[in-house]
């Protein structure tokens, strides 16, 4: 059996783990010359942490020796409105969450699939051919078959777009991201700042290196102009050592991201072609999620393999598992970012009084629910 994976980042080389640990043959592709390269920083909640864990055979001390234990939701002024429950997580989760840049988690993963060739070329379609194979069309005019296939080429997946069409939704705000050096200076191991119609977070990756972010709603932007510099005084009213570091941030080194996400409830699989990570099922950052979920996919996918040899009867497999979960995260995330993007005073007093005396049992249950997939110790399998 040979398997060809659409897309090299965390989702492609993730679904490559769970077919090596399968024993499957595989060819990546990818459209860069250097996909592992590039990006800014991934938080990785516990739930990811555990399917990494299953997916490289327990190799994840390497990546995860930075955890971050304190984390908070705060007012612009830094009123306190949450503690992040992450000694909880521990101790329900066995893991406190991490940062870790992009780049540095695709090349550990390379490694740990002995560095396998990543052929560039992009996927433009594929199309069913006689005795259960599948054809891939390239970019380049190149035709190959295969006897499955798994589309993992991002929120924009031509192989998606192909099948069911522009599916996916904007929404009323933009971000950026970018990652300093030097942030000595800083109070928690994570922190989001929610001013109106704004947000500004940020966490440490290690001791030398701080990721952040930042969201704006369109209305405070100009059309023509989505870069950081632009709107930069939408964030005066941070904290001084938070400004600090925006302003050492060189702005060729800030990520500016159009926020979509993709309307759940289409079919994560057709036969022998799977849709993994945000192909599949791309959501709102506001989670900091994503990449999770492609994670937890490749752990699902392996399940599936354990379950079913056939290749179609495991894609179809995946999808059952897969379908409920996706979902909820792609309404979930969704809601967030609508719920913390508010612009009216009142409504930003009330959610703020609301978060300020919520009980830590109301939050550990959402958080609960976050973090549970059907795969974790002691959920029931579906
Ligand atoms: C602002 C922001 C903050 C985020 N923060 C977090 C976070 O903290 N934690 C988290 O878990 N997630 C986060 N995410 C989400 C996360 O980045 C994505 O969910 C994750 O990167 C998806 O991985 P993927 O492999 O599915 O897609 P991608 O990372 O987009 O990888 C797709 C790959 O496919 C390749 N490709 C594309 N088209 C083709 C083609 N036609 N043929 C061949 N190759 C192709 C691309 O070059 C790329 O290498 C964030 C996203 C944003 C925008």
């Amino acid at each position: 059996m040979r398997i060809a994976i659409l897309g090299s980042g965390v989702a492609g080389l993730a679904a490559a783990a769970a077919l090596q640990q399968s024993g499957i043959d595989y060819v990546l592709f990818d459209r860069d010359a250097n996909p592992l390269d590039g990006g800014a920083a991934l938080i990785l909640w516990p739930n990811a942490l555990f399917a990494l864990n299953q997916l490289t055979s327990e190799k994840i001390s390497e990546i995860a020796q930075h955890p971050l234990k304190t984390g908070v939701l705060l007012e612009e002024t830094s009123t306190l409105l949450l503690q992040l429950p992450l000694h909880w997580m521990k101790e329900e989760f066995s893991r406190y969450p991490i940062c870790v840049r992009r780049s540095h988690l695709l090349h550990w993963l390379w490694d740990i699939l002995d560095r396998p060739k990543i052929e560039q070329d992009t996927a433009i379609h594929t199309e069913m051919g006689r005795n259960q194979k599948i054809y891939v069309e390239f970019g380049s005019g190149r035709k190959d078959c295969f006897d499955g296939i798994i589309a993992a080429d991002g929120i924009h997946s031509n192989i998606r777009k192909s099948i069911y069409g522009h599916l996916q939704r904007p929404t009323r705000y933009h971000a950026w991201r970018a990652i300093i050096q030097n942030a000595y200076d800083i109070q928690w191991d994570m922190a989001e700042y929610w001013g109106s119609g704004r947000r500004f977070g940020y966490a440490r990756i290690d001791a030398d290196h701080l990721y952040w972010f930042a969201t704006l709603n369109y209305r405070w932007m100009q059309k023509d102009d989505q870069s950081f510099p632009s709107i930069r005084h939408q964030f005066s009213n941070l904290p001084d050592s938070i400004q600090k570091w925006i302003d050492h941030t060189p702005n060729h080194e800030i990520f500016s991201h159009s926020i979509y996400d993709i309307a759940p409830g289409y079919p994560l699989s057709s036969g022998p072609l799977l849709f993994m990570g945000d192909a599949a099922h791309a959501i709102t950052p506001n989670l900091g999620f994503g990449g999770c979920l492609a994670l937890e996919d490749a752990h699902v996918l392996l399940h599936a393999l354990q379950q079913e040899k056939d290749w179609q009867k495991a894609c179809a497999r995946f999808a059952v598992l897969r379908k409920r979960r996706v979902a909820h995260m792609a309404k979930f995330a969704r809601w967030l970012g609508e719920f913390s993007q508010i612009e009216n005073h009142l409504a930003i007093q009330l959610r703020n009084k609301a978060f300020s005396l919520a009980p830590n049992f109301a939050s550990q249950k959402v958080w609960r629910k976050l973090l549970t997939y059907n795969l974790l110790p002691h959920h029931k399998i579906d």
